[in-house]
């Protein structure tokens, strides 16, 4: 019989909403809204207005949705939301919008890790069985993986500091070219030529991005001022044109901040002797760091893959996913049985779904 679970994410710009068909795996409906402020970054007085003013629009598209197949929110077997690590007033329209549905419809309900469904939807959507994950967003930059003994998810290495994503975005921001920088910076490295030298700090499997901010104003004052910047190589180079200067930055941070990540992952294979590897989180949409991934998993004979775009950036249906695992984990653990078919609210938080 299908069974349809519907995920709220909301842990900080996303407000989405997700619902798949969990015994065919099937994603049916994936929307979302995304606040931006170019200039001020999530400022959470206005995000919350933001979430708070918008998330109807989406609601009424799944209401729709719903009704084009002939079902309402009565229908659903769950519902799921994003429970945590996010920003607070995020998270709160994320509990009020589920708890309000799950009230009035007299669905059962379940709040999932927003960073566990990441990784769950990776492995729906990959169907693999026990892989290494290279979770990289804006917030997080981790290589995690199940442990062999307990199964719980492991994070063996991460960023030390700022996540892969907040540093491109921040350094996209020195540049004025508007946000979400990750993929401006991959359009415009496409024309980079020279590679410069830029701070590459791994410490065990961990990462360290912070210092490459300071030294790409260093480098970008040294341009202004037609001051020599040192490549790689040890060359030196006057740079005349600002779009080459510019081109030859971008191309120099993602071919350096890539490279240290394939390292911690390759240290993290050899570790874990993981098989499998899935990229997962918004930077996965790089089209140069999934190439750099597929050849670092060809050398060490590991079979790769990364989620398409819609599934990589927050969103509701990783929300739906992972919060199904997450309730017939908790099935099997309270009542013994690891199916819908009780459609009893979880323990997770107290909602009367049956009055
Ligand atoms: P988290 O999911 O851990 O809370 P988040 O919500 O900030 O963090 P995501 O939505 O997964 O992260 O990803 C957003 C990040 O992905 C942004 O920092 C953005 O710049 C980056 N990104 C998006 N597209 C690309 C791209 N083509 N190249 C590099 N980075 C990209």
């Amino acid at each position: 019989m299908e069974k349809l679970v519907l995920g709220i994410e909301c842990t900080a710009h996303t407000f989405g909403i997700g619902i798949v068909e969990v015994t065919k795996k099937e994603v049916l409906f994936n929307e979302k809204n995304v606040f931006r402020d170019d200039n001020n970054g999530m400022d959470p007085r206005k995000l919350s207005e933001f979430h708070i003013s918008n998330f109807d629009s989406i609601l009424l598209k799944a209401k729709q949705y719903l009704a084009s197949i002939n079902k309402s929110f009565s229908d659903l077997s769950l519902i799921t939301f994003s429970q945590g690590p996010g920003q607070g007033n995020s998270l709160k329209v994320a509990g009020l919008v589920a708890k309000t549905l799950s009230l009035k419809y007299r669905v059962p309900i379940v709040g999932v890790n927003h960073i566990r469904s990441h990784l769950e939807i990776g492995k729906m959507h990959t169907g693999f069985e026990d892989p290494l994950f290279l979770n990289i967003t804006g917030v997080n930059s981790q290589v995690i993986a199940q442990s062999e003994h307990d199964k719980n998810y492991v994070v063996y290495g991460e960023t030390e500091d700022i996540g892969l994503g907040n540093l491109l975005d921040s350094v996209a921001r020195e540049f004025d070219l508007g946000f979400p920088g990750g993929p401006k910076i991959e359009e415009i490295a496409k024309s980079g030529k020279h590679m410069m030298s830029i701070p590459y700090t791994i410490k065990g499997m961990n990462v360290s991005f912070a210092g490459m901010i300071s030294n790409i104003k260093q480098k970008k004052q040294y341009f202004e001022n037609k001051k020599e910047i040192e490549l790689l190589s040890g060359e030196k180079i006057v740079y005349n044109k600002y779009e080459d200067f510019l081109a030859d930055i971008c191309f120099s941070l993602q071919e350096t901040v890539f490279a240290m990540i394939q390292e911690v992952a390759e240290r993290a294979l050899a570790y874990t002797n993981k098989k499998e590897l899935v990229l997962v989180g918004g930077v996965a949409a790089n089209k140069r760091f999934v190439e750099m991934t597929k050849a670092m998993c060809k050398t060490r004979e590991v079979t790769y893959d990364a989620l398409p775009l819609p599934l990589c950036m927050d969103n509701g249906v990783m929300i739906a996913w992972a919060g199904y695992v997450r309730y017939l984990e908790l099935g099997d653990k309270s009542r013994g049985q690891g199916d819908l078919s009780g459609l009893k609210p979880m323990p997770y938080i107290t909602v009367e779904n049956n009055i």
